[in-house]
């Protein structure tokens, strides 16, 4: 960038700083509110009074206020990177394996499994992660497939320290008889081709990667530059593809509060337990949030208000 561009940018992302800090004082008296996951017990330790928030640009402005560089456990947010590098592998042949339709059910729901024969309604839901989770360790093999994760979300962010917080996978992997269930019911049907015990390894690591406000912002920004990384020649996937995960992200992204959420925030998104959430501002942004109070559908309950007082601000959304 030349001198000129650079100054121009720094003047910008001091815009934004002002927005993101209007965004902050807005949700200030919600501070702390709503519910952290307690049914993964590290997650319930987490204090619910953090507050992060920062915003990447194509053009390459970034501003964050609060706690936007403390790392947190990404959970559910891991969702939309598997599904991409699955679908980089896979290609449409994926839709073989699981639907895209939104679930109208919990995240980690069994109900529709059954009458479904064991193919999950999308890839964001926890029955369509394993899925997900299960083709790349047929890709990849299990070691393999967290480290495409890893090292596509280091690449992505430009921070090489990305790490899965053991604790985390620990703490879930101890508790996550409801995953597991998941799994061998999907096994029963012969949806998932390897062992079970593997693909939820590999499930439970990626969902207990620990990453800031920045470096989620950072790594969304493909969604919302038709594919292309900042500073990678060739693009991190078409022009499509990026296109089509926008799509899920709206209509799925938030479980059975998708509708809810296009609603309030009117932006693709995609929410984790940990109280994380992105959202795409399509050929513009990224904005990431956390806060992790959760809402009764799992999203975080303050990052939801910030989003909704960014669209305020801004006006940007896509409708
Ligand atoms: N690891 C979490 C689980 O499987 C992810 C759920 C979420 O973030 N919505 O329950």
């Amino acid at each position: 960038m030349s001198r000129t561009a650079d100054m121009a940018a720094a003047v910008l992302a001091c815009e934004w700083g002002r927005v993101l800090d209007a965004v902050a004082s807005d949700v200030g008296p919600h501070r702390g509110a709503g519910r952290v996951a307690d049914y993964i017990p590290a997650l319930a330790r987490v204090d619910p009074g953090h507050f992060g928030m920062c915003l990447a640009t194509r053009d390459g402005e970034q501003a964050g206020v609060g706690d936007a560089r403390v790392p947190f456990s990404i959970q559910s947010i891991s969702k939309v990177f598997g599904l991409t590098l699955a679908l980089r592998c896979r290609g449409e042949a994926l839709w073989e394996r699981l639907g895209r339709e939104p679930s109208g059910s919990a995240f980690n729901s069994v109900v529709q499994l059954e009458s479904e024969r064991g193919v999950p309604r999308n890839p964001f839901i926890n029955a369509g992660a394993l899925v997900v989770t299960d083709v790349l360790v047929s890709e990849f093999g299990a070691a393999g497939a967290l480290e495409a994760m890893v090292s596509t979300l280091r690449e992505l962010s430009g921070n090489p320290a990305i790490a899965v917080d053991e604790e985390v996978a620990a703490s879930e992997a101890e508790t996550g008889h409801r995953n597991r269930s998941l799994a061998h019911f999907m096994k029963s049907f012969g949806r998932i081709e390897n062992d079970v015990d593997e693909v939820l390894d590999v499930y439970f690591r990626q969902c207990a990667l620990a990453m800031s406000c920045e470096d989620l912002a950072r790594a969304s920004l493909w969604l919302a530059n038709d594919g292309r990384a900042p500073g990678r020649d060739e693009p991190f996937v078409s022009q499509t593809l990026a296109r089509r995960i926008n799509a899920i992200m709206l209509t799925c992204g938030h479980y059975d509060a998708a509708g809810d959420f296009a609603y309030r925030v009117g932006l693709p998104g995609k929410s984790g337990v940990g109280g994380g959430i992105i959202v795409v501002v399509p050929d513009r942004l990224c904005v990431a949030v956390w806060s992790p109070g959760l809402d009764a559908s799992g999203n975080s309950k303050v990052g939801t208000l910030a989003l909704e007082a960014f669209v305020e601000h801004t006006g940007l959304a896509i409708f």
